[in-house]
Order: C-alpha cells, then structure tokens, then sequence
C-alpha cells in the first residue's frame, strides 16, 4: 500500500467517524457496558472461588472487540444476516450447560473467551469475503455467511440437537457411534428419523431467514477504512484462534470433546492394530502360564519427590506410615530408585510395557506387562483415578486397554477443571479386587500432582497450614498408602506389592523435561513381600534386599514385577533385573528422558 492509498484509507475512517450519529453513539453506549454486564454476571454466578489471574486479560480484550464489532454492526444496518456470530457465545454457554455438569469461574472465564474469540473471527471473516463479493451481487454476501455459519455453530447445534431429540449427554461414546458409522448406515438413520429430517428442514429455514435478513436495509457499499480494520483484527486474531483450537492448553469443552475422542479412538486403534505383534513377541520371551498364584499389586504416585518424605530424612514428618514401614521386616524401602522421565506418559508407558533405557529391541512393538500376565493366565485390573482420555493421557488409555478390567474415576470434565477425586476414593474399588487367586492390579494416584491444594480434602490437618502445601499433599498421599497397604497385609492372597511414582516433582516448579534438574527424577519406592512369599522364595527377599541401596530407574518395572511374580521370562537383561543377584546399574551408566541424559543431567552424545 502506497502512502496516498494509506492516508486514504485513513481519512475514510475518520470520516465514518465524523459521521456517527447520536442515534449510533447511543448504541455504542449501550453494547459496551451490557456485554461487560452480562460477562461479570455469568461468571459471578458460577460457583467455585477460584479464577486464574492470568485468564482476566483474553477476556478483558475480547469482550471489548466483540462489544465494538457488534456496535459496528448494529450500527451499519445492512448485514442483518451476520449478527448470528454474535449469538454464538450464549449458544455455546448453553450447549455446555446441558451437555456437561455445572462449571466453575475457573473455566467460565476461559469458555467465555473462547467463545467471543471465535465469535469475532468468523464475523469478521464473513465481512472481509461478504463485502466485496456483495459489491457485485447483493444476494452474493449469503455464501460466506452460510458456510461460516456452518462451521461455527456446527458442533455445539449438534450436541443440542442430540440433546433434544435424545434427552442424552453427547459424550466420547456418542462421538464412538457416529465414528464407527460407515455412509449407507448413515444415510438410513437420516431418513428413517424425524427428527433428522425436521432439523433438516430448520437449516434450510435458517439459510432463507439469513438470507432475507442480509437484504434488509439499504446496502452501505464498501467501505476502505472498515475493511482495513476488520482485515486487521482478523490477521491478529488468527494465530490465538490456531492456538485455541489446536493448542495443548486449550480446554474448551466441546472443542475437546471431538478433538481428544478423534485422537484417542486413533491412539487405540493403532495400539490394537498391533497386538499380533506383541503377541508375537509374548511368545519368544515367555514360558506360558508360568508365575506363581496369588495377588501382585503395583501403586503409580504422582509428582512424589523422596527428598520431601520423612522416610528419606525430610523433616517436617511427611511420611510417617513410609518411615515406620522401612523398619519393618515386609518392607523394603529402595533408597536410590529415580524416574525413566520426569512426565507421566513416558514414565508410565516405559514400566507398564517391556519398553527400556537400556536395552533395545529394534522397531518391533514391545508387549504391555497385561499382554504378558494374560499369557500367564492371570486377570489383570488397572484403577485410576487420572484421566482416560486427552493427548497425554490416550497413550496410557492404549496400553492399559489390555487390562481385562480398566475402571476410571475421572472423566474429561474432571481434567479441564483440574480436579480429581481424592485417592483415597480408589480404596472401595481396590478392595473389591483382591477376590481372585491370581491377579494383578495396578492403582494409579494422583499423588501431589499440582495444584497441590486440591488433592486432600477440606479441613485435612489444619493444624499443619504452616506447612508447605506441597508438603501437606505427600502426607495425604502417605496415609492413602498406609490405608492401602493395611488392605494389603491383611489378605493372605496378595503376595507382593510396589509403590513407587512416575517422576518427582521440585514444589512449586513442576517437572518439565525442558527443565530438568537430577531432583526431579528422584522418587521414593517401596516394596512389600508378604511372609508366605518371603518363606518360599527366600533367595528372593534376600536379594531385594541387598539391592535396596542400588540405583534403580522406573523402566525397569516391568522386569521387577515379572520376578515378582516368578514369571519365567527372557525380556531385558539379567543386568537389569533387580530381583537377580546378577543386577548392576552403576549411575553413571543410568539414564532418564527415555535415554537422552545421565541421571545428573549430562546429555548423552548419541552416535
Ligand atoms: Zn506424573
């Protein structure tokens, strides 16, 4: 753009402006103070107490643009048809409303947003292609608005039209039927449906209304300065809209909905695709039906740094159950044990499956410890009380699908308001799965995962509120596990149990691989081996024992629990088995991030 065509456009807007009436003045008046209104009511109203300081600012900018382009509108008068992008916020409220349970300021905050962000983009995208095109042809300016509108209110229309004609919630299941739906069957729903055929006839309703609304009124022709100034807000809005709407922190709801069920029936799937192969591997490495009877128990923390445990010299007394234990003759406290990662994924994946640090197995897909115990013949349990579905949590969803029971506690609405149930919530199910004579069960915390605050109840040792928080989530944590553990050693069925957590945790940091520092790969482990299984494998115990003070890396889990259980087996290498005697893992030979640095952080320079 030359400088006459800049000052051009310039004076095209100050002109606009000079010719404001009162009239419009008037409306300005009115939009701005009834958006921020209604925005503080709604969020007001919305129960919790809770607001992230730094979502105030997205919301502050965007109520104020959409404010001003629907001032803009309303006072243009001749594009009737586009103030639908300005009903998409309540929509979208209400859509959630029903769809999902009751939310709380934390998220109303953000879903507000979300919801003007889009709002403005797509009103803003029908203007910059609408405009132009209704220079030519009035009826012309109707196509953007169709095909915005469509995109727009496609998925929140959707679950509202499922809710209605239902009178269900739209959930990963309903997403799952329509997934696994091929062409013929949809076409014979649709037209053997009412009601898909009246909602049908509603969109061509709808398409005529937006139609006969975009020709009320006379046509303002183009403006240069307007269109300049839409195409503006358009560009700067286009990158946070990519970020909303594919971004790993955004937790819209409904986006999520579809977004994280595609990705995860995708994640499963290929898990599935390749079960032959891990059976295959199965095969080679293990002697069938092998592994003595009885109950194996594995406990996954969360976020657990052993340097903040009593039981490792901590004071305050975070861990008393975890200290008296450690003198006790079932329990053998690992003194040295650090995390194969320092996120839940990785770590998980690596000691729930045969995958490793140390040893490689070329390209083939490495079977999960369920693929293997089902060889055995034991029934195996995964509880959780983490979440099933998302883009860090499908992976392990995948991998524990191999269970023959998964039971999880949370659910999609539960990770975007950041909560959980209380661990101790996974007692009642885990007592109920200590019936059979040869099982395994895997229990998966929340631990201390951040924020800390949220994962004991209300009111849990006030007395102790000068502690750290951080501090008050390991001592909750450590009376889980005592209650657990108290389950444990009164069952004469179960023969082994193994507490350990996925990764560590610097308070009040987190545990960003990008950050990583030796401390947060430090974990607390502890292992209890009944008297029964002590008295018939005493070589066992013995070795365990000696090996208490050695350094140990959570990918090696799984060959752990495999000699638990006697299970014959060929997988790792007997250096890295640590319930052999032939067990040596020296620290400087020791990885984390999945093999990428020494336990002290020295990157590994690969060849
Ligand atoms: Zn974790």
């Amino acid at each position: 753009m030359n400088e006459n065509r800049f000052i051009a456009v310039f004076r095209d807007i100050r002109d606009s402006l000079r010719r404001l009436s009162r009239r419009d003045w008037i409306v300005c008046a009115a939009v701005f103070p009834s958006v921020g209104f209604l925005c503080a009511l709604y969020i007001l109203f919305r129960p919790g107490n809770y607001i992230e300081p730094g979502t105030l600012g997205p919301l502050f900018f965007f109520g104020i643009l959409y404010a001003a382009l629907l001032s803009g509108a309303l006072i243009r008068r001749d594009a009737w048809g586009r103030m639908i992008y300005f009903a998409f916020p309540p929509v979208l409220l209400l859509c959630e409303w029903l769809n999902f349970s009751p939310i709380e300021q934390f998220y109303a905050v953000t879903q507000l947003s979300f919801a003007m962000l889009l709002s403005v983009w797509f009103f803003c995208a029908d203007t910059l292609c609408g405009d132009p095109a209704g220079h030519f042809r009035r009826s012309l300016r109707l196509l953007p608005t169709l095909l915005f509108g469509f995109l727009l209110y496609l998925l929140p229309v959707t679950i509202l039209a499922h809710h209605i004609a239902t009178g269900r919630n739209f959930t990963y299941d309903s997403i799952q039927a329509v997934y696994q739906t091929d062409l013929a069957e949809a076409l014979h729903y649709f037209f053997t449906h009412f009601f898909c055929l009246l909602l049908f006839a509603l969109l061509i309703l709808c398409g005529a209304g937006l139609f006969f609304l975009n020709r009320i009124g006379a046509s303002r022709g183009v403006s240069r300065g307007y269109l300049v100034c839409i195409a503006l807000v358009l560009l700067g809005l286009s990158r946070p809209l990519y970020t909303e709407l594919t971004g790993i922190d955004s937790l819209n709801r409904t986006k999520m909905l579809f977004t994280d069920s595609l990705q995860y029936f995708a994640v499963i799937e290929e898990y599935a695709a390749r079960g032959p192969e891990r059976m295959e591997m199965v095969k080679r490495h293990v002697e069938k039906a092998s592994g003595e009877d009885g109950i194996f128990v594995l406990i996954i923390g969360e976020s657990h740094n052993r340097n903040r445990c009593s039981a490792y010299g901590y004071e305050p007394d975070t861990t008393p159950f975890m200290k008296a234990a450690s003198r006790e003759p079932d329990f053998i406290l690992m003194r040295n044990a650090f995390s194969c990662h320092v996120q839940t994924m990785q770590v998980v994946s690596c000691m729930l499956s045969a995958h490793n640090q140390y040893v490689k197995y070329g390209k083939t897909a490495l079977p999960s410890i369920f693929d293997v115990l089902k060889y055995c013949g034991y029934y195996t349990v995964f509880l959780s009380n983490q979440y099933p579905h998302g883009r860090y949590d499908s992976p392990i969803a995948a991998l524990v699908s191999g269970a023959d029971e998964c039971v999880w506690l949370n659910t999609m609405e539960d990770f975007i308001l950041w909560r959980a149930r209380f661990d101790e919530t996974l007692l009642a199910p885990l007592s109920q799965h200590l019936r059979s004579d040869r099982s395994f069960v895997v229990l998966h915390l929340m631990g201390s995962h951040g924020p800390y605050a949220r994962r004991y109840p209300k009111g849990f040792r006030e007395d102790l509120a000068s502690w750290h928080v951080y501090d008050r989530s390991v001592l909750y944590v450590d009376g889980v596990l005592e209650r657990i553990f108290t389950m444990l050693r009164k069952n004469p069925r179960v023969k082994a149990a193994l507490y350990l957590a996925d990764h560590s945790e610097k308070p009040g940091v987190g545990h960003g691989a990008d950050a990583y520092v030796q401390e947060i790969a430090e974990i607390p482990m502890l292992l209890y081996l009944s008297e029964s299984l002590r008295r018939e494998r005493p070589g066992l115990a013995e070795t365990l024992r000696s090996h208490a003070g050695s350094v140990f890396t959570n990918d090696l889990t799984f060959e752990l629990l495999l000699d638990l259980m006697g299970v014959r087996h060929t997988f790792g290498s007997p250096r890295y088995r640590i319930a052999l005697p032939s067990y040596c893992l020296p620290f400087e030979e020791a990885r984390t991030l999945l093999g990428a640095r020494r336990l002290d952080g020295t990157e590994i320079k690969r060849r």
